[in-house]
């Protein structure tokens, strides 16, 4: 089955404004899909609801098989922090910390063992191409190294889901490249990727694309 679907999916909000206009989106694991529209297209109300930040108004959202409406606010807190990964454009590294400490940190809510934190978040920090980045701190790193391991903090956990805000958005051309193929590593953890992005260059290089223009899938 999906790890993401939405079925008719309508947001509006209390100003009126409809933000997501009966939004069919079905994205299966391991895949990589580009959200791609222009701005106020509604890229970012899709991302929160695919995230459990934000409830639509109607239709279904169901993550990893959980219909997000049955849910309480806490068991959605729950679902988030197991289930789903988060990137955004600005990557929030805490200064002074360490990659593997970053990384680590990605499973602090999930009962794993100091050690066993760390092996994985140097496994992680390995299939990213920073295995020889594991003891350098924020300032000692590129953009393009930073959002590196602010990926692999948000896919130490494994996952079902990562949404990916704009996560070439700060980037140059060749760091940027470098995250995308990151991000197409993915799969290989069976993690499905949404990348959302105004750019059509970079939603061209992913394996499938789905357009939105006024809160509506147009292809
Ligand atoms: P995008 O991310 O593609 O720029 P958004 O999802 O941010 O688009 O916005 C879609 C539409 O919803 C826009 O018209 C925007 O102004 C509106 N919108 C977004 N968030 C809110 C909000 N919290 N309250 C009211 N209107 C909003
Ligand atoms: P194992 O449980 O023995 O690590 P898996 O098949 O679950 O075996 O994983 C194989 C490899 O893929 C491991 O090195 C693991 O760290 C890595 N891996 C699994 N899921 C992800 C993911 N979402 N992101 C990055 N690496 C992953």
């Amino acid at each position: 089955g999906a790890v993401a679907l939405l079925r008719g999916v309508s947001k509006v909000f209390d100003n009126g404004v409809v933000a997501l206009a009966g939004v069919d989106l079905a994205v299966a694991a391991g895949e990589l899909v580009g959200v791609v529209g222009p701005s106020g297209s509604g890229k970012s109300t899709l991302l929160n609801v695919l995230g459990t930040l934000d409830r639509p108004s109607s239709g279904e959202v169901l993550v990893d098989g959980e219909d997000v409406a049955a849910l309480s606010d806490r068991a959605l807190s729950a679902l988030r922090a197991h289930r789903i990964g988060f990137v955004f454009q600005r990557f929030h590294l805490t200064a002074g910390k360490t990659a593997l400490d970053s990384v680590a940190d990605g499973l602090l809510y999930t009962g794993t063992r100091r050690p066993e934190r760390l092996r994985r978040a140097g496994d992680v920090l390995g299939r990213v191409g920073l295995g020889d980045r594991l003891a350098h701190r924020p300032h000692q790193l590129s953009g393009g190294e930073r959002q590196r391991v602010a990926i692999a903090r948000a896919v130490v956990g494994r996952p079902a889901l990562l949404l990916a805000d704009e996560p070439t958005g700060n980037l140059d051309s060749e760091s940027g490249t470098r995250v995308l193929e990151v991000l197409r590593g993915l799969h290989v953890g069976g993690t499905a990727v949404v990348v959302i992005t105004h750019d059509l260059d970079i939603a061209a290089r992913l394996p499938r694309q789905v357009h939105l223009r006024d809160g509506r899938v147009t292809g």
